[in-house]
Protein backbone atom coordinates (compact mmCIF):
# COMPACT_ATOMS: atom_id res chain seq x y z
CA UNK A 1 0.00 0.00 0.00
CA UNK A 2 1.15 3.10 -0.98
CA UNK A 3 2.77 5.75 2.01
CA UNK A 4 0.09 7.80 1.80
CA UNK A 5 -2.77 5.83 2.54
CA UNK A 6 -4.02 4.42 5.92
CA UNK A 7 -6.67 1.73 6.61
CA UNK A 8 -9.49 2.60 8.44
CA UNK A 9 -10.90 0.04 10.90
CA UNK A 10 -14.35 1.34 12.09
CA UNK A 11 -16.81 -0.91 10.43
CA UNK A 12 -18.96 1.51 9.77
CA UNK A 13 -21.00 0.85 5.99
CA UNK A 14 -20.72 3.78 3.84
CA UNK A 15 -24.33 5.13 3.19
CA UNK A 16 -24.52 6.62 -0.48
CA UNK A 17 -27.17 8.43 -0.16
CA UNK A 18 -25.41 10.45 2.45
CA UNK A 19 -22.54 11.09 0.20
CA UNK A 20 -20.15 8.88 2.74
CA UNK A 21 -16.69 8.14 1.00
CA UNK A 22 -14.45 8.16 3.67
CA UNK A 23 -10.86 9.68 3.02
CA UNK A 24 -7.99 7.55 3.38
CA UNK A 25 -5.64 9.31 2.09
CA UNK A 26 -3.20 11.83 4.69
CA UNK A 27 -2.50 13.64 1.89
CA UNK A 28 -5.84 15.40 2.19
CA UNK A 29 -5.88 16.84 5.74
CA UNK A 30 -2.42 17.52 5.23
CA UNK A 31 -3.23 20.00 2.63
CA UNK A 32 -6.57 21.30 4.20
CA UNK A 33 -4.85 21.98 8.12
CA UNK A 34 -2.01 23.60 5.46
CA UNK A 35 -4.42 25.86 3.87
CA UNK A 36 -6.75 26.04 6.74
CA UNK A 37 -4.20 27.31 9.03
CA UNK A 38 -6.01 26.53 12.15
CA UNK A 39 -4.30 27.35 15.71
CA UNK A 40 -6.02 27.96 19.42
CA UNK A 41 -6.70 31.47 18.14
CA UNK A 42 -9.59 30.23 15.98
CA UNK A 43 -13.03 28.33 16.13
CA UNK A 44 -12.79 25.88 13.47
CA UNK A 45 -16.29 24.13 12.40
CA UNK A 46 -15.99 20.98 10.43
CA UNK A 47 -18.71 19.92 7.83
CA UNK A 48 -19.58 15.91 7.57
CA UNK A 49 -16.64 14.96 9.56
CA UNK A 50 -18.19 10.74 9.59
CA UNK A 51 -15.32 8.89 10.93
CA UNK A 52 -12.77 11.86 11.69
CA UNK A 53 -9.98 11.51 9.31
CA UNK A 54 -9.84 15.39 9.69
CA UNK A 55 -11.55 15.80 13.00
CA UNK A 56 -8.15 14.38 14.89
CA UNK A 57 -5.88 16.19 12.58
CA UNK A 58 -8.21 19.84 13.33
CA UNK A 59 -7.86 18.76 17.70
CA UNK A 60 -4.47 18.54 17.30
CA UNK A 61 -3.95 22.25 16.77
CA UNK A 62 -5.86 23.34 19.87
CA UNK A 63 -8.66 25.47 18.24
CA UNK A 64 -11.75 25.44 19.12
CA UNK A 65 -13.59 22.25 17.20
CA UNK A 66 -17.50 22.16 16.43
CA UNK A 67 -18.92 19.36 14.04
CA UNK A 68 -21.85 18.93 12.21
CA UNK A 69 -22.59 15.49 11.30
CA UNK A 70 -26.26 13.99 9.91
CA UNK A 71 -25.22 10.16 10.98
CA UNK A 72 -25.56 9.38 14.30
CA UNK A 73 -23.99 6.12 13.57
CA UNK A 74 -20.40 8.35 14.06
CA UNK A 75 -21.68 9.16 17.28
CA UNK A 76 -19.26 6.63 19.35
CA UNK A 77 -16.30 7.59 17.59
CA UNK A 78 -16.38 11.72 17.24
CA UNK A 79 -17.78 11.60 20.65
CA UNK A 80 -14.60 9.71 22.14
CA UNK A 81 -12.53 12.84 20.22
CA UNK A 82 -14.91 15.34 21.72
CA UNK A 83 -17.25 16.57 23.86
CA UNK A 84 -20.72 16.14 23.30
CA UNK A 85 -21.75 20.16 23.13
CA UNK A 86 -19.43 20.35 20.58
CA UNK A 87 -21.27 18.19 18.02
CA UNK A 88 -24.47 19.09 16.35
CA UNK A 89 -26.10 16.33 14.96
CA UNK A 90 -28.74 16.86 12.08
CA UNK A 91 -28.68 18.11 8.23
CA UNK A 92 -26.48 21.36 8.59
CA UNK A 93 -28.31 22.92 5.53
CA UNK A 94 -31.65 22.37 7.47
CA UNK A 95 -30.00 23.78 10.49
CA UNK A 96 -32.00 27.35 11.22
CA UNK A 97 -29.80 30.33 11.72
CA UNK A 98 -30.11 30.81 15.43
CA UNK A 99 -29.02 27.10 15.96
CA UNK A 100 -25.68 27.52 15.35
CA UNK A 101 -23.13 28.17 17.56
CA UNK A 102 -21.74 32.02 18.15
CA UNK A 103 -17.90 31.65 17.51
CA UNK A 104 -16.31 33.83 19.99
CA UNK A 105 -12.61 33.61 18.16
CA UNK A 106 -12.58 34.32 14.39
CA UNK A 107 -13.66 31.44 12.24
CA UNK A 108 -12.51 29.07 9.84
CA UNK A 109 -14.43 26.58 7.97
CA UNK A 110 -13.63 22.68 6.32
CA UNK A 111 -15.04 19.60 5.46
CA UNK A 112 -14.40 17.06 2.57
CA UNK A 113 -17.76 17.88 1.83
CA UNK A 114 -21.07 15.23 0.34
CA UNK A 115 -20.95 15.44 -3.47
CA UNK A 116 -24.51 16.00 -3.35
CA UNK A 117 -24.78 19.33 -0.88
CA UNK A 118 -21.89 20.73 -1.34
CA UNK A 119 -22.89 23.71 -3.04
CA UNK A 120 -25.81 24.53 -1.26
CA UNK A 121 -22.81 24.14 2.06
CA UNK A 122 -20.75 26.98 0.05
CA UNK A 123 -23.31 29.44 -0.55
CA UNK A 124 -24.87 28.74 3.09
CA UNK A 125 -21.81 30.57 4.09
CA UNK A 126 -21.57 33.14 1.74
CA UNK A 127 -24.85 34.57 1.53
CA UNK A 128 -25.67 33.63 5.50
CA UNK A 129 -22.60 33.68 7.65
CA UNK A 130 -21.36 33.77 10.04
CA UNK A 131 -18.40 34.83 7.87
CA UNK A 132 -15.30 32.78 8.42
CA UNK A 133 -11.78 33.71 8.20
CA UNK A 134 -11.09 30.80 5.58
CA UNK A 135 -13.21 28.11 4.29
CA UNK A 136 -11.51 24.71 3.13
CA UNK A 137 -13.43 22.43 1.77
CA UNK A 138 -12.84 18.99 -0.49
CA UNK A 139 -15.54 18.64 -2.84
CA UNK A 140 -16.13 17.63 -6.64
CA UNK A 141 -13.73 18.36 -8.83
CA UNK A 142 -15.92 20.13 -11.14
CA UNK A 143 -17.65 21.83 -8.87
CA UNK A 144 -14.08 23.45 -6.84
CA UNK A 145 -13.17 24.43 -10.91
CA UNK A 146 -16.40 26.15 -11.43
CA UNK A 147 -16.55 28.02 -8.05
CA UNK A 148 -12.96 29.62 -9.02
CA UNK A 149 -12.31 30.12 -12.73
CA UNK A 150 -12.67 33.88 -14.47
CA UNK A 151 -14.86 35.34 -16.74
CA UNK A 152 -14.62 33.81 -20.42
CA UNK A 153 -13.46 30.69 -19.03
CA UNK A 154 -15.36 27.09 -20.01
CA UNK A 155 -16.42 26.33 -16.61
CA UNK A 156 -17.48 30.08 -15.95
CA UNK A 157 -21.00 29.71 -14.70
CA UNK A 158 -23.37 30.95 -12.22
CA UNK A 159 -21.03 29.29 -9.41
CA UNK A 160 -18.26 31.21 -10.21
CA UNK A 161 -19.97 34.48 -10.72
CA UNK A 162 -21.90 33.73 -7.04
CA UNK A 163 -18.63 32.78 -5.57
CA UNK A 164 -16.68 35.51 -6.86
CA UNK A 165 -19.16 37.98 -5.34
CA UNK A 166 -18.38 36.86 -1.72
CA UNK A 167 -14.94 35.50 -1.80
CA UNK A 168 -11.68 34.86 -3.25
CA UNK A 169 -11.56 31.36 -4.82
CA UNK A 170 -8.74 29.17 -5.35
CA UNK A 171 -8.19 25.15 -5.90
CA UNK A 172 -5.61 23.12 -4.69
CA UNK A 173 -4.57 19.36 -5.45
CA UNK A 174 -6.92 17.20 -7.19
CA UNK A 175 -7.44 13.62 -5.69
CA UNK A 176 -8.67 10.45 -7.66
CA UNK A 177 -11.11 7.83 -6.73
CA UNK A 178 -8.38 5.52 -4.87
CA UNK A 179 -7.97 8.43 -1.74
CA UNK A 180 -11.33 7.44 -0.46
CA UNK A 181 -13.19 4.20 0.76
CA UNK A 182 -15.80 3.61 -1.09
CA UNK A 183 -14.14 5.04 -3.90
CA UNK A 184 -16.51 7.13 -5.91
CA UNK A 185 -16.50 7.58 -9.95
CA UNK A 186 -15.23 10.97 -9.92
CA UNK A 187 -12.19 12.97 -8.89
CA UNK A 188 -12.33 15.75 -6.03
CA UNK A 189 -10.44 18.90 -5.50
CA UNK A 190 -9.73 21.36 -2.29
CA UNK A 191 -11.60 24.36 -2.89
CA UNK A 192 -10.28 27.44 -0.53
CA UNK A 193 -12.33 30.25 -0.19
CA UNK A 194 -11.33 33.71 1.70
CA UNK A 195 -14.70 36.25 1.92
CA UNK A 196 -14.29 39.09 1.03
CA UNK A 197 -15.13 41.69 4.12
CA UNK A 198 -18.27 43.45 3.26
CA UNK A 199 -21.31 45.26 4.97
CA UNK A 200 -25.07 43.60 5.82
CA UNK A 201 -26.46 46.05 2.96
CA UNK A 202 -23.78 45.38 0.43
CA UNK A 203 -24.48 41.68 1.16
CA UNK A 204 -28.08 42.36 0.28
CA UNK A 205 -27.75 44.18 -2.83
CA UNK A 206 -25.40 41.45 -4.16
CA UNK A 207 -27.95 38.70 -3.20
CA UNK A 208 -30.30 40.62 -5.09
CA UNK A 209 -28.31 41.04 -7.96
CA UNK A 210 -27.98 37.20 -8.13
CA UNK A 211 -31.55 36.63 -8.78
CA UNK A 212 -30.73 38.78 -12.64
CA UNK A 213 -27.44 36.41 -12.89
CA UNK A 214 -29.42 33.58 -12.14
CA UNK A 215 -31.87 33.99 -14.73
CA UNK A 216 -29.42 35.05 -17.22
CA UNK A 217 -27.33 31.65 -16.66
CA UNK A 218 -30.74 29.75 -16.98
CA UNK A 219 -29.88 30.34 -20.81
CA UNK A 220 -26.29 30.85 -20.92
CA UNK A 221 -25.81 30.49 -24.60
CA UNK A 222 -28.40 33.72 -25.24
CA UNK A 223 -27.29 37.11 -25.99
CA UNK A 224 -27.50 38.52 -22.48
CA UNK A 225 -29.04 41.94 -23.77
CA UNK A 226 -31.58 39.81 -25.37
CA UNK A 227 -32.73 37.86 -22.25
CA UNK A 228 -33.20 41.01 -20.35
CA UNK A 229 -34.86 43.10 -22.88
CA UNK A 230 -37.27 39.62 -23.20
CA UNK A 231 -37.55 38.82 -19.42
CA UNK A 232 -37.91 42.60 -17.87
CA UNK A 233 -38.46 45.06 -20.31
CA UNK A 234 -39.02 48.35 -18.45
CA UNK A 235 -35.35 48.53 -17.77
CA UNK A 236 -33.57 50.58 -20.98
CA UNK A 237 -30.72 47.55 -20.90
CA UNK A 238 -29.15 48.73 -24.22
CA UNK A 239 -28.23 52.23 -22.30
CA UNK A 240 -27.06 50.33 -19.44
CA UNK A 241 -24.47 48.24 -21.38
CA UNK A 242 -23.30 51.15 -23.33
CA UNK A 243 -22.14 52.74 -20.12
CA UNK A 244 -20.47 50.27 -18.12
CA UNK A 245 -18.95 48.89 -21.86
CA UNK A 246 -20.30 45.25 -22.19
CA UNK A 247 -20.42 44.48 -25.88
CA UNK A 248 -24.06 43.92 -26.89
CA UNK A 249 -23.62 40.78 -27.97
CA UNK A 250 -22.36 39.39 -24.95
CA UNK A 251 -23.44 36.13 -23.39
CA UNK A 252 -23.39 35.78 -19.54
CA UNK A 253 -19.79 33.58 -19.92
CA UNK A 254 -18.92 37.23 -20.94
CA UNK A 255 -19.61 39.31 -18.58
CA UNK A 256 -17.43 39.50 -15.39
CA UNK A 257 -18.83 39.68 -11.60
CA UNK A 258 -17.89 43.04 -11.48
CA UNK A 259 -20.05 43.70 -14.98
CA UNK A 260 -23.05 42.43 -13.23
CA UNK A 261 -23.15 44.10 -10.16
CA UNK A 262 -22.83 47.20 -12.11
CA UNK A 263 -25.81 46.27 -14.56
CA UNK A 264 -28.17 44.82 -11.82
CA UNK A 265 -26.93 48.17 -9.16
CA UNK A 266 -30.31 50.61 -8.13
CA UNK A 267 -32.84 48.91 -10.36
N1 LIG B 1 -14.88 13.83 6.81
C1 LIG B 1 -15.02 12.42 6.59
C2 LIG B 1 -13.83 11.91 5.80
O1 LIG B 1 -13.16 12.76 5.19
O2 LIG B 1 -13.59 10.72 5.78
C3 LIG B 1 -16.32 12.07 5.87
C4 LIG B 1 -16.53 12.74 4.53
S1 LIG B 1 -17.91 12.14 3.64
C5 LIG B 1 -17.47 12.63 2.01
C6 LIG B 1 -19.21 13.33 3.98
C7 LIG B 1 -19.70 13.38 5.41
O3 LIG B 1 -20.74 14.36 5.50
C8 LIG B 1 -20.31 12.07 5.92
O4 LIG B 1 -19.86 11.81 7.21
C9 LIG B 1 -21.83 12.33 5.91
O5 LIG B 1 -22.54 11.58 6.86
C10 LIG B 1 -21.85 13.84 6.22
N2 LIG B 1 -23.04 14.53 5.70
C11 LIG B 1 -23.74 14.25 4.57
N3 LIG B 1 -24.74 15.12 4.41
C12 LIG B 1 -24.69 15.98 5.46
C13 LIG B 1 -25.49 17.10 5.86
N4 LIG B 1 -26.51 17.52 5.11
N5 LIG B 1 -25.17 17.74 7.01
C14 LIG B 1 -24.11 17.32 7.77
N6 LIG B 1 -23.32 16.26 7.44
C15 LIG B 1 -23.60 15.61 6.30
Amino acid sequence: MNKHFRNNNNFIKAKKSLGQNFCIDERIPNEIIQELAPSKDFCVWEIGPGKGALTKRLIETGADIHLFEIDQRMEEILEGLCAKDQITWGDFLELSQDKLPTPTKPLLVCGNLPYYCGTPIIKRFLEKGPTPTRLVFLLQHEVAVKASVPVNHKEYSYLSVHTALFAKARVGNKYGPASFVPQPKIDSSILILEPIQMSDEERQKRIEALKFISALFNQRRKIALSTLKRTFPETDWTERFSKIGIDEKARPENISPEQFLELFDNL
